[in-house]
């Protein structure tokens, strides 16, 4: 069986829908299972809608609810010609009065906790998910009783073991060759039956999720680019497809910022040893990227990345010097805090950290300021330059280097794995690096 997983974009609207449909009927032989992502704007609309309910607007919220509404029932209308079935309009009717009770007690609380708002959230993929699969003719199934997750609402994580015994009881058994199974990206629960989310943008790592429980010979990201480019396209426009990339560097780009795939979604799909495909929706028949173990990709670097705003916490103390322990107890510290660190550099006495920007970092200056001293660097960007032959490509810093000119590096960091090169700049001059960095790439000897 194959897994194919449509985002935001790719269903955005009847004529979408009827593409992915399309797209659907051509892979029946192969036993599909589709992960569908909500409609379009769908999650961030639940969000607002939330928010204004939590700060008491049940007009605000109404009007929203009221307006994603009208967007699903015209899909709906249109991909039906007017006519739309007597069981999805009342499952429709029914997923909008779920919704409206959960932002009605929100109002009334004013209280939105991460379990409310997964509850919101899901409605989402819910709504997508019944409108494609009354168009399509295939089992809708509803990924909460396969995609067990633990407790923490808004980034649940996934427990594969569970979820593996739940697809081969719920899924397994609908699955075959002609006939389309339809369910959520991004939704899951807990063993007792709440609801919850992976993250924003999780359906991707829930396509690679029902993959690895299922043994899929391959998971599909349908999406609006053909496949991953050499960097973000809107920073750089005139960034190219890679045919073909490693698992370790794709799982590196996520991480650093492209956005093309949930940071998570690798390791499942790596695990399980399946190939995972970036394809782009409108463009079936065109260029796409193959993510796989085998790499063969003939440029020192693959792609770029990046992401911020981040801060940078330099921390320096003369006890460093020839000391041990120091590193020890300056990661206790994090730690205890429970404040992740991205990159790190360091020097005779001194080590450089990033962490993500805002994140509450007053009692972890106190506890450093005990044995250390502490700069705090605001408004950072990291670039990720990730390639599988970064490290046997003589003189490739410097070029990088030389090429950023006037652009300031504030910290250099190479990954121990020696597929990715940080550098850190000021945020405001994060986009012309990276364009700077693109040249050397797309330029750049083989
Ligand atoms: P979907 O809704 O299909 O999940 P996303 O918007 O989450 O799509 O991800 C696709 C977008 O990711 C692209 O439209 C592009 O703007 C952005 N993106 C960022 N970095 C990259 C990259 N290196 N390659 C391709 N797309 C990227
Ligand atoms: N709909 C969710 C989001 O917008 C999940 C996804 O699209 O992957 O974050
Ligand atoms: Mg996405």
């Amino acid at each position: 069986m194959i897994v194919l997983k449509f985002g935001g974009s790719s269903v955005a609207d009847a004529a979408c829908m009827r593409q992915v449909a399309g797209l659907v009927k051509a892979a029946l032989p192969q036993s599909p299972l589709v992960v569908l992502s909500a409609m379009g704007k769908t999650t961030n609309g639940l969000f607002e809608a939330a928010k204004a309910a939590e700060a008491g607007d049940l007009g605000g919220a109404m009007e929203r609810q009221r307006k994603l509404m009208a967007s699903h029932r015209k899909a709906a209308e249109d991909l039906f010609a007017g006519e739309v079935p007597e069981e999805l309009d009342v499952a429709l009717t029914d997923l909008f009065g779920e919704l409206e009770l959960l932002l009605r007690g929100v109002a009334m609380l004013r209280e939105l906790s991460p379990r409310s708002m997964d509850a919101i959230a899901s409605l989402g993929e819910r709504l997508s998910t019944r409108i494609f699969s009354a168009y399509v003719g295939g089992a809708w199934v509803d990924a909460r009783t396969v995609l067990r997750t633990d407790a923490v609402f808004g980034e649940a994580a996934p427990q594969q073991d569970a979820i593996r015994s739940l697809a081969a009881e719920h899924l397994q058994p609908l699955l075959g060759p002609g006939r389309a199974v339809v369910t959520q990206g991004y939704i899951g629960a807990t063993e007792d039956g709440l609801t919850t989310t992976l993250g924003r943008g999780g359906s991707d790592f829930s396509a690679a999720l029902f993959g690895a429980a299922l043994g899929a010979a391959e998971v599909q990201i349908w999406t609006d680019v053909e496949g991953v480019l050499t960097a973000d396209p809107r920073i750089v426009p005139e960034a190219l497809p890679i045919p073909e990339l490693s698992f370790a560097e794709a799982a590196e780009l996520a991480a650093f910022g492209a956005k093309v795939l949930h940071p998570a979604t690798i390791q499942p799909a790596v695990e399980a040893r399946i190939p995972v495909t970036v394809r782009h929706t409108q463009k079936p028949e065109g260029r796409f990227t193959t993510i796989s173990a085998e790499v063969r990709t003939g440029r020192p670097i693959t792609a770029l990345a990046s992401r911020g705003p981040v801060t940078v916490l330099t921390v320096s103390s003369s006890r460093m010097l020839a000391q041990s322990g120091f590193l020890a107890r300056l990661f206790e510290v994090f730690g205890r805090r429970g404040v992740s660190v991205d990159l790190v550099a360091t020097a005779e006495v001194s080590v450089s950290l990033t962490v993500e920007a805002g994140m509450p970092l007053k009692a972890l200056i106190k506890d450093l300021s005990a044995f250390a001293t502490v700069e705090v660097n605001e408004g950072r960007a990291i670039i990720a330059a990730v390639g599988e032959r970064l490290k046997s490509t003589p003189g490739l810093g410097a070029r990088l280097l030389s090429s950023l000119g006037d652009i300031n590096v504030e910290m250099i960091s190479m990954g121990a794995n020696e597929i990715n090169l940080s550098l850190v700049v000021r945020q405001e001059q994060g986009d012309e690096a990276l364009r700077r960095l693109h040249h050397v790439l797309v330029g750049g000897t083989p």
